[in-house]
């Protein structure tokens, strides 16, 4: 097996479940791999089992016209080719809602995974500011936000000074 490509944006899609084992036949060069991706593409054609490495190298985005993550809920700031790697070269993420990107730095953050109160308690400090921005109720946050749950956080990390970011929805 061929190593998993490197994400910058998402660095650990097996972990966050949208990059899983499976043997597949990729859709894009109709190649079989052991590996397929299970999370958001916008494209007009309905497409399943891309391949890790057919995101990785554009091929997928071109290939389908799709975009990976909705460019209009990614976060504004950081410059063209950065956001043309977000939406094209990068696995999304599944939310329940329409998904954000969050960025910082004037980049795009990685997305490090789903998370509840507990995940977030530690590092509460860091993620003040987009609670108060957010409008979030910090007690209801305590309350009931959970990983998997129906009250979910989506968990970044800045690439460049390491601050933590988030954002939450409802199901
Ligand atoms: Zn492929
Ligand atoms: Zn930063």
């Amino acid at each position: 097996m061929a190593d998993l490509p490197s994400f910058r944006y998402h660095p650990n899609p097996v972990g966050t479940g949208v990059i899983v084992k499976r043997l597949t036949q990729c859709p894009v060069r109709q190649k079989h791999r052991d590996y397929t991706y299970e999370g958001p593409f916008y494209s007009t054609e309905e497409v399943e089992d891309i391949c890790p490495w057919c995101i990785h190298d554009g091929s997928a985005a071109i290939r389908f016209k799709g975009e990976f993550q909705d460019s209009a809920s990614a976060e504004e700031g950081p410059p063209p080719q950065a956001l043309d790697e977000l939406i094209h070269r990068t696995p999304g993420y599944c939310g329940w809602q329409q998904e954000r990107w969050l960025a910082h730095c004037n980049d795009f953050c990685a997305f490090l995974g789903y998370v509840g109160w507990k995940e977030i308690e530690p590092i509460i400090g860091e993620l003040q500011d987009d609670i108060e921005s957010e409008g979030y109720a910090m007690e209801e946050l305590k309350e009931s936000l959970l990983r998997g749950g129906s009250h979910q956080g989506y968990l970044f990390r800045c690439l460049h000074c390491g601050r933590h970011r988030f954002v939450c929805d409802l199901d």
